[in-house]
């Protein structure tokens, strides 16, 4: 007997019984929800193209500049030294997830996520515009290779490099981008070869691995079991409406009366709902997974109810709470709950921390490190020289010239080459200097204060070890 045997049923909606890919070719659903669906998903596409172009304060909306970790949100720049700010916007940022997750389930990937926008409104039409419907798309894969394929890969070729600078431009400046665009390659090889790596992969991403993403490798889909509840929105069937399923019967009271046809509920088992899921999963089946909240579900069985003229709704969004104890949910029932009273809490104590936080942020990271090379030298005078770097990152805003003074040291001599010291507003700046006094007032070790002050809003003073022999 074979050491692997072959499954009884699927282990992924992606996956064929023997284990090689499923291709999803969902049928489109043109429903009321597909129309909501595509203003946003368009209006959104809009907004992920604009933000990094919008300015504000002269800086990117938003910009996470990671080779100098800078990470700038509508005109505040956080660095990475501001490790609590940081720690309290991502705490802000799960708990803003939870809460949504727990109120309206995976609305998010339905409706929101890049993935899913660019792979329903972009690269999926295009798909069906070239290939045609599902019987064209079967056929084309028995060929080895046809033009209208050709074609469709050129097309996501092209778009992929679009998005790809579309993507790369929350990380790298704008002009940048412009600069690594217009010019040759040769004078920007590591530019160059960054986007081209991130085309590649998008590519990759829209026309191969597709529903994967949300199937296997996003995250999310496994923490939703633990952020959602029943009394959370999903999309679900409503199977005790639609309980027996089966095939639409034309009966007569006389007929029902005598037993001769079976009273079935309202699904007729046409399997639309099945066949329009960009995750091949059967909503009948219960809450899985696989499901991205997406609607085409929905609007393909209320495509059915209103040509059997039943009721829409069989499929619909809704708490499975409702379905269990047969019972429809008010509002309040739905919204109020331990959770999602608790994560609001806990928001805007985070919330307040962050302002807090923020007010209390200096306009500057100072610091003070010893020179490179030996820690002091003796000088032909007798005299003693520690030579000392400041460091200034200026994140205040605005340009500003930092002054360096000895704190109680008259016995002692400051040299700095630039005094003050100017830094463009979010520049870093490193600057050496020398701190020169006899060896008896050094001795063997000697504190040190020194004072950075930018006559504005800072005035900081740091401690230093003089050395000596
Ligand atoms: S089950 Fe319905 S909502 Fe969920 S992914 Fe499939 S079509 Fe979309
Ligand atoms: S589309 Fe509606 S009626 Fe058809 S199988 Fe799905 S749930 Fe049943």
């Amino acid at each position: 007997m074979s050491e692997f045997q072959t499954p009884n049923e699927r282990v992924l909606s992606t996956l064929n019984l023997d284990g090689t890919r499923r291709w999803m070719r969902p049928v489109l659903a043109a429903g009321d929800f597909w129309k909501k669906r595509m203003i946003t998903g368009w209006a959104l596409i809009a907004l992920f193209v604009a933000l990094p172009l919008i300015q504000v304060g002269g800086k990117p909306s938003i910009l996470l500049d990671l080779p100098r970790r800078e990470f700038t949100f509508f005109g505040a720049t956080l660095l990475a030294t501001d490790t609590v700010l940081l720690m309290l916007g991502l705490l802000g940022i799960f708990l803003s997830v939870f809460l949504i997750t727990a109120l309206f389930g995976r609305a998010w990937c339905g409706w929101g996520c890049p993935q899913t926008v660019y792979m329903e409104f972009v690269f999926r039409p295009i798909e069906r515009l070239i290939e045609g419907s599902l019987k064209d798309q079967e056929k084309l894969d028995a060929k080895k290779l046809s033009g209208r394929r050709v074609l469709k890969w050129a097309i996501y070729a092209v778009l992929s490099v679009v998005l790809a600078n579309v993507f790369l431009a929350y990380f790298v400046r704008v002009e940048t981008l412009v600069h690594w665009i217009t010019s040759a390659p040769s004078e920007h090889p590591e530019g160059f070869a960054v986007v081209g790596i991130t085309s590649v992969m998008m590519f990759i991403d829209f026309a191969w691995f597709r529903d994967q993403m949300c199937v296997v490798a996003c995250p999310y889909a496994r923490l939703q079991s633990v952020l959602l509840d029943k009394r959370s929105l999903v999309v679900l069937y409503d199977s005790n409406r639609g309980e027996p399923r089966g095939k639409l019967q034309r009966k007569s009271v006389d007929e029902l009366a005598i037993g001769a046809v079976q009273e079935v509920g309202d699904c007729v088992d046409c399997a639309a709902c099945v066949r329009t899921c960009p995750t091949g999963i059967d909503i009948r089946n219960g809450l899985q997974l696989e499901c991205i909240s997406c609607t085409q579900c929905i609007d393909a069985c209320d495509a059915v109810m209103d040509k059997i003229k039943k009721p829409r709704g069989l499929v619909r969004y809704g708490a499975q709470q409702e379905i269990e104890d047969k019972v429809s949910m008010s509002a309040k029932h739905h919204l109020l709950r331990v959770r999602t009273a608790l994560y609001p809490l806990g928001l805007l104590i985070i919330g307040g921390l962050f302002l807090f936080a923020l007010t209390k942020r200096t306009n500057a990271e100072v610091n003070v490190l010893r020179g490179i090379g030996a820690p002091f030298v003796v000088m032909d005078s007798g005299d003693v020289q520690n030579t000392l770097r400041v460091k200034i990152h200026n994140h205040s805003g605005k340009d500003h010239a930092y002054q360096v003074t000895l704190n109680n040291a008259s016995d002692l001599q400051l040299v700095v080459p630039n005094n003050p010291i100017p830094v463009k507003a979010g520049e870093l700046r490193t600057e050496g200097m020398f701190v020169i006094g006899k060896a008896a007032a050094i001795g063997r070790g000697r504190d040190l204060e020194l004072v950075v002050d930018d006559g504005e809003t800072l005035k900081k003073t740091l401690t230093f070890r003089l050395l000596g022999p």
